[in-house]
């Protein structure tokens, strides 16, 4: 024999019942049991329209109709026209039956626990009856059998106990007698020595499931539902999860303790003691292997088997002075809440004694503040004891698996992994079992933290980082390009899985948290709502998703001064922008320690030398012991540019106007050629060899005239080149008559830094710097006289863009 069971997802419509009637056709055995719950959502449905009438609100009526109608349409669909009246009048006489309890419980403005379990079995009645019609129809030798003459309980209404004896041989007695090969139950009601309508509690038809399967030793309890088995967490919140294929009895336990809906616990008790196992399998894939729960202890090697979590949970703390050494305080405490009927989940005492607290559901949390304040009132009154203190919005999370307990360092790794993502943690517990170790965190917090450590735990370490991206310019543009040219690759061979989920420019924002295709993230953006700066941070906190990367590819003050909002919310931030680090140095310090603190990268490669690794390599010397004594360098692909191509043969206005026609300088080429940008990165790489500077520190000695200077505009500051022609040949042709190149170079030294063109005779590392490139010297400790020199291309939106990856990389592997 065996025992089926079909959840309310499985038997939610004719649809899915069909499927139904092809996985229990299929079964091969010589009697098949089959348990079904109500269709999905009416339980609730019903204790909604039971809720209504109670406060007299004559919507009840409203949601009844809806369950009739779904039960109408239902028998439509499966039965032949000329079967249906039959039972069509059945389901309205069930109905009607409803409609009168409805209307007591509207009428005495009351519902008691014994009618609101008499109106519930409505649920299971109906679906198990048309189910069984159903498959009468389809030529299967099938029976309807009323659970409640067959499971007995006490009349502790809404979540009766089982009297097993009697239970046992009514079970026991009707299977053997009964000769059909397809027997269809209802789940979850049962009836009181007294003949009345009682329940399992709420998911109890899994527990009718087992209790039957237990009764009648059968081979094997199969519960059918939405999922391909008992997975390593909440498929709903966990894309990456995976279906378990075998684990004990006690693991699955103690996951459905901890949330693991996809089993109701006290179902595992009667199989347990038989040893039989349980089946779960997917209604909708049948095919799938699904999990099997066995009482085998877990296969050697697995520790963490599964992540789970309960929502709605409160922190009930007791605490005070008067609790240190005073015996019988926790029992006092416990005693109260047990007798109040409510559950605790969760205990911690800290071991000076000075308080207790304990994890309880949300919905217990006002009557336990209360019983408890009134249990302790001598001690608080005396300023012994403080009131009870009550906090809410929170939820357990929880890592199990039978063989936790021979590895050490798993919970180190679950708080890390907790910590790094600003996950805080309110409270710590591990069973005396060992075979959880649990969290109470806030509920807002519950996805990014079960995916943050499912990802350590089973992903094999693929790290999923989240980006979410400003400005989409020059920079951004090819940025969003490369991310997908090397997804796969990054994936395949780094283990990190890119995912784009914010793209914002001036004009409009997007998000998509499926990740946005990066194919056409034009059009989506296009599409998206209007930018705003803090509105985008505003969501990127909201998404709450662990690994979050924010990027900024804008030149903006204003998206520069939200950076600490990112940081201080231990989201990492990479830019190409180099206002924040060539503000004030509170700024940069605030900054750098904010990232600091929180455990986020700030990252700005970019900042100087595009591409080029420099500041990683000045971060890396320093880091290993060096020392930086002198910094010389060329940094500027944009002058480089102008004075490689300036000669005697053209004029600098020409030269300095096809530099910008090539994309090689700032929008106003100004900025540039006053040497402002040079000063900010010889400023940055000054801060970032650890010296306290400021911008207006740096002596620069402008070669430009100062009417040049002075211009506001494009238009003055071309027609002022123009104008003063004669000046800049002259530059040329001194450099000439000295063997010489012009080279517009930045220096720091003992503290001091500058900027200026400068003659660069032949030989020197500089003379023969092509194009656009960039040069930097790091004269240190270890590289006294010979310097470390790093060259290559400085400018332009590829080679930043990659910068910017390269940064994304380091956070990935950090
Ligand atoms: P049924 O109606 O068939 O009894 P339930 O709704 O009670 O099914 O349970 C199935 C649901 O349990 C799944 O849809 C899933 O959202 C949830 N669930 C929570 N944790 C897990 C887990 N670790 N593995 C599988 N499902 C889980
Ligand atoms: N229908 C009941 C409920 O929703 C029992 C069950 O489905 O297991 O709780
Ligand atoms: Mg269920």
């Amino acid at each position: 024999m065996k025992v089926l069971k079909f959840g309310g997802t499985s038997v939610a419509d004719a649809p899915s019942i069909k499927l139904v009637k092809d996985i229990v056709a299929d079964t091969v055995t010589d009697k098949t049991v089959v348990v079904v719950s109500a269709f999905g959502g009416v339980t609730d449905l019903l204790l909604h329209a039971a809720l209504l009438a109670s406060v007299q609100n004559a919507d009840y009526k409203d949601v009844l109709k809806d369950i009739e109608v779904r039960h109408l349409n239902a028998v439509k669909e499966l039965i032949p026209i000329t079967a249906q009246s039959q039972v069509l009048s059945r389901v309205k006489s069930d109905i009607n039956t409803l409609e009168t309890l409805l209307e007591g419980a509207y009428l005495i403005k009351e519902i008691t626990p014994r009618l609101s379990d008499k109106i519930v079995s409505y649920g299971e009645l109906l679906s198990a009856y048309i189910i069984s019609e159903y498959f009468l129809q389809e030529g299967m030798d099938a029976a309807y059998k009323d659970s409640r003459e067959l499971i007995k309980t006490n009349e502790d209404a809404g979540k009766a106990s089982v009297l097993f004896e009697s239970t046992n041989v009514n079970c026991t007695t009707y299977f053997s007698e009964v000769e059909n090969r397809i027997i269809v139950l209802p789940g979850f009601i049962a009836s009181s020595e007294n003949g009345n309508s009682t329940t399992l509690g709420r998911g109890g038809s899994d527990y009718t499931a087992a209790i039957v399967a237990a009764a009648i030793d059968a081979e094997v309890l199969e519960k059918w539902t939405d999922v391909s088995g008992m997975f390593t967490a909440n498929p709903k919140l966990v894309k990456q999860a995976r279906a378990i294929s075998n684990i004990s009895y006690e693991e699955a336990m103690e996951l459905s303790h901890f949330g693991a809906k996809v089993l109701y616990p006290p179902s595992i008790q009667p199989v347990l003691a038989k040893g039989i196992s349980i089946h779960i399998k997917n209604t909708s894939a049948p095919d799938d292997a699904g999990t099997l729960i066995t009482k085998n202890k877990n296969e050697k090697g697995k520790t963490v088997r599964g992540i789970t979590h309960v929502a709605n949970m409160a922190l009930l703390s007791l605490e005070g002075p008067g609790m240190v050494g005073v015996p019988g305080i926790s029992k006092r405490f416990f005693e109260v809440l047990s007798r109040a009927d409510i559950s605790v989940v969760f205990i911690t005492q800290a071991s000076s004694e000075h308080s207790i607290c304990v994890g309880i559901s949300a919905d217990d949390v006002d009557i336990a503040v209360e019983v408890v304040n009134t249990s302790f009132q001598y001690e608080i009154e005396r300023g012994k004891i403080k009131s009870a203190i009550a906090e809410r919005g929170l939820s357990i999370i929880a890592l199990v698996g039978d063989n936790m307990k021979h590895h050490q360092g798993l919970s180190g790794k679950m708080f890390s992994t907790l910590g790094r993502n600003n996950v805080n943690i309110r409270a710590i517990a591990q069973g005396a079992s060992e075979r959880n170790i649990s969290a109470v965190i806030i509920e807002s917090d519950v996805k990014k933290a079960l995916n943050a450590l499912h990802e350590e735990f089973f992903e094999e370490n693929i790290k999923q980082l989240n980006l979410f991206v400003m400005g989409v310019g020059n920079v951004g543009a090819k940025f969003l390009e490369q991310v997908r040219e090397q997804r796969k690759f990054l994936k395949e061979n780094l283990k990190l899985n890119l995912r784009v989920i914010g793209i914002s420019n001036s004009r409009t924002m997007v998000f998509d948290e499926q990740g946005i295709p990066l194919k056409d993230w034009e059009s989506r953006l296009a599409e998206g709502k209007k930018a705003n700066k803090i509105g985008f941070f505003e969501r990127v906190q909201q998404l709450n998703y662990r690994n979050s990367i924010f990027v900024d590819n804008t030149d903006s003050d204003a998206v520069a001064s939200t950076y600490n909002s990112y940081l201080a919310n231990s989201i990492s931030v990479v830019t190409c922008n180099k206002v924040a680090c060539s503000s004030a140095y509170e700024n940069y310090k605030e900054l750098k320690d904010l990232a600091r603190t929180y455990n986020a990268p700030f990252l700005f490669e970019t900042n100087v030398g595009a591409g080029l690794p420099i500041i990683d390599t000045l971060k890396h010397l320093i880091a290993s012991g060096d020392k930086i004594l002198k910094i010389q360098a060329v940094l500027s692909g944009s002058l480089n540019f102008v004075f490689n191509h300036f000669d005697d043969s053209t004029t600098f206005h020409d030269v300095v106007e096809r530099a910008m026609a090539e994309g090689y300088t700032e929008p106003d080429p100004k900025i540039d050629l006053s040497g402002i940008d040079v000063m900010r990165k010889i400023l940055i790489l000054a801060r970032e060899s650890g010296n306290r500077l400021e911008i207006s520190d740096i002596e620069n000695k402008p070669f430009l005239p100062q009417e040049t200077l002075d211009t506001h505009n494009n238009e003055d500051f071309f027609a002022s080149l123009k104008k003063h022609e004669a000046d800049f040949q002259k530059l040329y042709a001194d450099a000439q008559k000295a063997d010489s190149k012009l080279k517009y170079v930045a220096q720091y030294e003992d503290g001091k830094a500058s900027v200026g063109l400068q003659q660069i005779p032949k030989g020197h590392d500089f003379y023969n710097l092509e194009g656009s490139d960039n040069i930097v010297l790091f004269y240190t400790k270890r590289y006294p006289n010979q310097p470390m020199i790093i060259k290559g291309a400085g400018a332009g939106a590829d080679v930043t863009a990659s910068g910017i990856f390269a940064d994304i990389i380091r956070i990935g592997n950090f």
